[in-house]
C-alpha cells in the first residue's frame, strides 16, 4: 500500500503525461508547442494550489515560490518539462513533479513545525531543455547562468522558420520576474543510460559530467541531373555526407581506451528531389566523452575524415561548433552531502556519470549543486518506451524531499 502522499504523486504523474500523450504511451511536448504550454499551465495551477507564487522570466523559464524567510536567498529545484519528439515520460518531467512535490513535503513540515528555516525554496521547469524544436538544448538554464545570450535565444528558428520569441509570446511565457542567483540547486532525473540497473541501485549520486562537442555542418555540392551526370562529374553533397556519417561511426567503434560517441541525428538534403543530386546538405555531428583528451581526438578526426570526403565526393565542407561543456565534477559538497542523506534513509545509492547534459550542467557552474538520478529501464530514453517504475520515482521523491530538507537550513553554504 502507498501512502497518500504517494498516491498523491503518482496519480499527479499520470495527469502530467497526458499532455502531448502519444499513442505508443510517451509524449511528444517539444519547447513552446500548445502540449508543452499545457503542461505547463497545468504545473502553474498545481504549484498556485499548493501555496506557490508562480512567475516566469524573459526566456520563459516557470518558478514556484515558497517564502519561509522573507528576504533570504532561495534554493531553487527542478528540470523540464518539454520532450523530445516522440519521447518518453519521465525525461526532466519527473524532475519537475519530484521537485514540486518534495519542496511541497518541506512546506508541510515547516508549517507542522513551526520556525523559519534560513533559505526559501522555489521550484523550476526550465524552458527548452531538450533544444530539438529550438537548438541549442539547455536553452532556459544557459540564459539564466548567463551562457547563451537572450537574443540568440529568442532568435533561434524551428524547421518551418518560427521563432522561439514568438511562440513563447504566443504563449504568454515571457514574464519580467527575475529570480536572483539561489544559494543552491538540485535536480533528479532519470539517468537514461543502464549503469544504474546493472548494478542493482535506486540512487545515482552524480558525481561528474561527461564532456561534449556539437557541431553543424554544411556539405556543399552541386546540383545535377540523377540521370544524365556522369558520376565522375558529379559533386554530390549527400554522397559527401554519407562518407562523413559512415567513417565516423567507424572510427568510433575501432577506438579504444575511454569511450566515445559519436553520432548525427539529423539532416536536411537540398534540394530533396529524386531526379536531383543534392547541392547541399546541412548535419548535426555530436560527440561525447568522458575523457577530455578522447574528445580532442574525435574532433581531430573528424578533421581528417571531412578533407577525404572532400577529396572524394568533390565537396566543401563547413564545420561549427554550435555548444560544447567540458567534462567537470559536480560540487563535491553536494555530493557529499547527497551521499548522507541517501545513506540516512537506507537508499541503494552510488556516485554516477551522466553522460547526457542537464539544466544542471549549466546550474552547478554557478551555483553549489546536488544532481540525482533514478534507473531507466533498460537504459531506453528518448523513446516512448522509456521506463522509470513507480517504487523507483517514489524513493526518488523521498530522496529529494530529504535533500531539500537540508538545503533550506543553508547545509551547503
Ligand atoms: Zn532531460
Amino acid at each position: 500500500m502507498h501512502t497518500a502522499t504517494a498516491t498523491d504523486f503518482l496519480s499527479d504523474f499520470q495527469t502530467m503525461s497526458t499532455f502531448g500523450a502519444t499513442s505508443g504511451g510517451g509524449v511528444d511536448r517539444q519547447a513552446a508547442t500548445d502540449a508543452d504550454a499545457q503542461a505547463r499551465l497545468w504545473l502553474k495551477s498545481w504549484l498556485e494550489d499548493h501555496g506557490f507564487q508562480v512567475h516566469f522570466d524573459a526566456i520563459g523559464n516557470q518558478f514556484g515560490l515558497l517564502e519561509f524567510t522573507p528576504g533570504a536567498p532561495y534554493v531553487l529545484v527542478g528540470s523540464h518539462m518539454d520532450s523530445q519528439p516522440l519521447a518518453g515520460r519521465f525525461d526532466g518531467s519527473y524532475g519537475v513533479l519530484s521537485a514540486a512535490h518534495a519542496a511541497k513535503r518541506i512546506k508541510d513540515e515547516v508549517e507542522l513545525n513551526g520556525g523559519h528555516p534560513p533559505l526559501n525554496l522555489a521550484v523550476v521547469n526550465w524552458f527548452n531543455e531538450e533544444g530539438s524544436r529550438f537548438t541549442p538544448s539547455m536553452m532556459g538554464s544557459g540564459v539564466f547562468t548567463g551562457k547563451l545570450s537572450i537574443d540568440a535565444a529568442y532568435n533561434a528558428k524551428d524547421l518551418s522558420g518560427i521563432r522561439a520569441k514568438d511562440e513563447l509570446e504566443r504563449h504568454g511565457f515571457i514574464g519580467s520576474f527575475q529570480m536572483p542567483t539561489p544559494a543552491a540547486y538540485a535536480e533528479i532525473h532519470v539517468e537514461q543510460g543502464r549503469s544504474m540497473e546493472n548494478a542493482q541501485i535506486t540512487i545515482g549520486l552524480v558525481a561528474e559530467t561527461w564532456g561534449a562537442k556539437k557541431f553543424q555542418v554544411t556539405v556543399k555540392g552541386e546540383q545535377a541531373h540523377t540521370g544524365s551526370t556522369l558520376l565522375v562529374d558529379r559533386r554530390d553533397a549527400l554522397f559527401g555526407a554519407a562518407i562523413i556519417i559512415s567513417e565516423l561511426r567507424r572510427y568510433a567503434e575501432s577506438r579504444s581506451g575511454a569511450p566515445l560517441q559519436a553520432s548525427v541525428s539529423t539532416m536536411e538534403v537540398l534540394p530533396n528531389s529524386p531526379v536531383t543530386v543534392a547541392r547541399e546538405v546541412k548535419m548535426n555531428l555530436d560527440l561525447r566523452s568522458p575523457d577530455w583528451d578522447t574528445l580532442q581526438d574525435g574532433f581531430h578526426a573528424v578533421e581528417a575524415i571531412i578533407k577525404g570526403a572532400e577529396s572524394e565526393a568533390k565537396v566543401k565542407v563547413d564545420l561549427k561548433l554550435t555548444h560544447e561543456w567540458k567534462l567537470s565534477p559536480y560540487t563535491p559538497e553536494g555530493v557529499e552531502l547527497a551521499d548522507s542523506v541517501a545513506s540516512e534513509l537506507g537508499m541503494r545509492y552510488q556516485r554516477v556519470q551522466t553522460v547526457a547534459g542537464h539544466d544542471s550542467t549549466n546550474m552547478k557552474d554557478v551555483t553549489p549543486t546536488v544532481m540525482l538520478f533514478v534507473p531507466s529501464v533498460e537504459g531506453i530514453s528518448h523513446n516512448e518506451a522509456e521506463l522509470t517504475s513507480d517504487e523507483d520515482m517514489l524513493a526518488g521523491v523521498e530522496m529529494m524531499t530529504g535533500t531539500l530538507r537540508r538545503l533550506v537550513q543553508g547545509d551547503l553554504n
